[in-house]
């Protein structure tokens, strides 16, 4: 049993805290801390728990993270803030010898730079304080590293084309909304696309390469390749990989929304004047555009997320593709939140509990594929994201 602290109270905190409170037989006592104290106590309200206190932080400050953690001394901290708040949440664990988990890799806020030296960079203290950190435990980053680990460890002695392949087929019928952190969904997309090919990095103008995929009960969906995270850890942690691509779909609605953002100017994150007011346009969109933990009500359909993997097996070439299919609606009734945040705070449970059973314990700054996925993908299928495979069919790939 151990006491878990979760920072932020946006969807994918609502979510996992929902999860952490099923758990009671691994989570003795929970504390929900953010910005907005008023969210995380709406949060303890709906689950209606005893073992669930609230406080107000601002996690960019360490001192009132350190304040904070000293008096409530988790074993784990959960940080499902934003990527900004990584580092400090991660000094402030290391002054408080407290183990760390995240789905987000760390971000700085002038530049939409993704990259995980900054935390690789903590390895050494975290391992010298004894303490465990794992990155990227949602989905993609998080479940995509998993599977991956999981067809390794299993099914391949070689893994040589590695494509994650993420539709969101939902419809929240609104004309445009994010289905997590706009601020940070916006940054992420309008990046430039990115894929590992042969031991290098070959660049793509933002969504410009795209190619229709199928998937699972849901169709065939226009996928675009983008660069995301998981494919630096992946690519340095299977040297078997030839290529490595990512690859989400995007409605052309969507689209047409995402360029007149940009062609305004409405995307920059550089700070601008407006009547003798700093501002930042993209956060500006921010606070106008429809919050994503509101979009749970009326979405309809399902999200389908998974690898798609050729390699070799006793020097034979097959395929495998594993994912999971998460329906809107059925995470709205769980959780009040829809199936992005679902899909995300499950696993950031499920990598908290493996980390309190001390499956997950290891001193150092672990991606979630360098442990054992076993235990990980058992709970994947007990606690509301089943998974399904597909031996050597066509990857489309
Ligand atoms: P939200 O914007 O809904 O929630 C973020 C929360 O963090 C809010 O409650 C916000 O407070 C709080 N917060 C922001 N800044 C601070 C601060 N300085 N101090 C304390 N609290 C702060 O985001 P989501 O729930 O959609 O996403 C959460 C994280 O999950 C993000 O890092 C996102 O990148 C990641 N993510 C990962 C995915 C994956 O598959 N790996 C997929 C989707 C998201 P306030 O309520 O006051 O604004």
């Amino acid at each position: 049993m151990g006491k878990v602290l979760i920072i932020g109270a946006g969807g994918v905190a609502t979510v996992a805290a929902v999860k952490v409170a099923q758990n009671a037989d691994v989570f003795s006592d929970i504390m929900i801390a953010s910005r907005t104290k008023s969210k995380c106590d709406a949060i303890a309200k709906a689950i209606g728990k005893p073992n669930i206190k609230t406080a107000h932080v601002d996690a960019d400050k360490v001192d009132e993270l350190v304040k904070l953690i000293s008096d409530f001394k988790p074993d784990l901290v959960m940080n499902l803030a934003l990527p900004y708040q990584d580092l400090t949440i991660m000094d402030a664990c290391l002054k408080t010898g407290v183990s760390y988990l995240d789905t987000a890799n760390y971000e700085p806020r002038d530049e939409a730079h993704f990259e995980y030296s900054w935390q690789w960079a903590y390895k050494k203290r975290f391992e010298d304080a004894g303490l465990t950190a794992i990155l990227g435990c949602g989905f993609d980053p998080g479940v995509s590293g998993v599977y991956t680990a999981y067809a390794a460890k299993h099914y391949f002695d070689e893994i040589q084309y590695l494509d994650i392949v993420d539709c969101n087929a939902g419809n929240h019928h609104k004309a445009f909304a994010t289905n997590f952190n706009p601020e940070i969904n916006i940054r992420e997309i309008t990046q430039k696309g990115r894929y590992y090919e042969n031991g290098k990095w070959v660049q793509t103008g933002a969504l410009e390469v795209h190619k229709p995929l199928t998937y699972p009960n849901i169709g065939p969906r226009e996928s675009y390749l983008m660069y995301h995270e998981e494919l630096e850890s992946l690519t340095k942690h299977y040297p078997t990989i030839k290529r490595a691509r990512f690859w989400m779909t995007f409605g052309q609605e969507y689209l047409t929304h995402l360029r007149v953002i940009q062609d305004i100017g409405m995307a920059r994150i550089d700070p601008i004047d407006y009547e003798g007011h700093k501002i930042v346009p993209l956060q500006f969109l921010k606070a106008v555009l429809p919050n994503p933990q509101d979009l749970g009500a009326n979405y309809e359909g399902e999200t389908s997320i998974g690898c798609r993997i050729r390699g070799l097996k006793d020097g034979k070439e097959h395929t495998y593709y594993v994912y999971n299919n998460c329906s809107h609606q059925a995470a709205y009734k769980e959780t009040g939140m829809q199936g992005v945040s679902y899909t995300t705070g499950v696993p950031a449970c499920i990598g908290a509990r493996m980390f309190m059973l001390g499956l997950w314990k290891r001193p150092g700054v672990w991606n979630v594929e360098e442990f054992d996925p076993d235990p990980f993908m058992e709970e994947l299928n007990k606690q509301g994201l089943p998974w399904h495979e597909v031996f050597d069919g066509d990857l489309e790939l």
